[in-house]
């Protein structure tokens, strides 16, 4: 793999509500098809359908994920597994499309996704849903790894991609955008991902991509 086979999907753009801490602005979601010999592994899988709360409230305009890989020339038959960073409704609401495909969550992250309470239960079990926990830093698939990163979420994760010329970090939303990530205030999560000195750094909620100097 290059870092080129980490290919970023822009899925939704939203607008934040009253209640969010970026009330009022617009942000974008997005997911990542990692290109790897065995198939697409997807990183995160956007927005779904059907909540009236979400749709009111996030004014979301979504892209069908299979839709996204088909404009990337990627064929949505060959992912052969979804890793979800976290289990909020802009990350795993598109899992839907993919029955029987294996899914990496952290374990604490689906037993709170799983909870009666959850008001999109629904997007994260539904008919062929197959979810395989994980308790920390796993490789997924070979060269293909989901590090612990908690704090957005009790069991939210982050995803390196080694590939044969350097280093590729999927944030997710430990960091809010790239900014943050490299020069705010950083928790234990984002301390140990800085240390990783990735190549090459993508975000959910930001289009911008880090790129260390070579
Ligand atoms: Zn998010």
């Amino acid at each position: 793999m290059t870092p080129d086979d980490v290919v970023p999907l822009h899925l939704a753009d939203v607008t934040y509500p009253e209640s969010h801490p970026l009330a009022g602005t617009d942000g974008p979601v997005l997911s990542f098809a990692i290109r790897h010999p065995e198939g697409i592994v997807l990183v995160d899988t956007g927005i779904g359908e059907g909540n009236a709360w979400i749709d009111e409230n996030y004014q979301p305009r979504r892209r069908e994920i299979r839709d996204a890989l088909a404009a990337a020339g990627l064929a949505a038959g060959t992912v052969r597994r979804i890793v979800n960073t976290h289990l909020h409704f802009d990350h795993c609401g598109q899992n839907r499309a993919f029955a029987g495909v294996p899914i990496v969550v952290q374990r604490a992250e689906l037993e709170a996704g799983r909870d009666e309470s959850n008001p999109i239960r629904d997007w994260v079990d539904f008919p062929g849903a197959r979810y395989e926990p994980v308790d920390g830093d796993r490789e997924v698939i070979d060269g293909v790894s989901v590090l612990a990163t908690p704090g957005h979420t009790v069991g939210h994760q982050s995803v390196t991609v080694r590939t044969g010329d350097g280093l590729v970090l999927i944030v997710g939303q430990a960091a809010q955008d790239a900014r943050s990530f490299a020069t705010g205030e950083a928790d234990a999560s984002v301390q140990r991902l800085r240390s990783l000195n990735a190549d090459r750094i993508y975000f959910s909620h930001d289009r911008a991509v880090l790129r260390r100097r070579k």
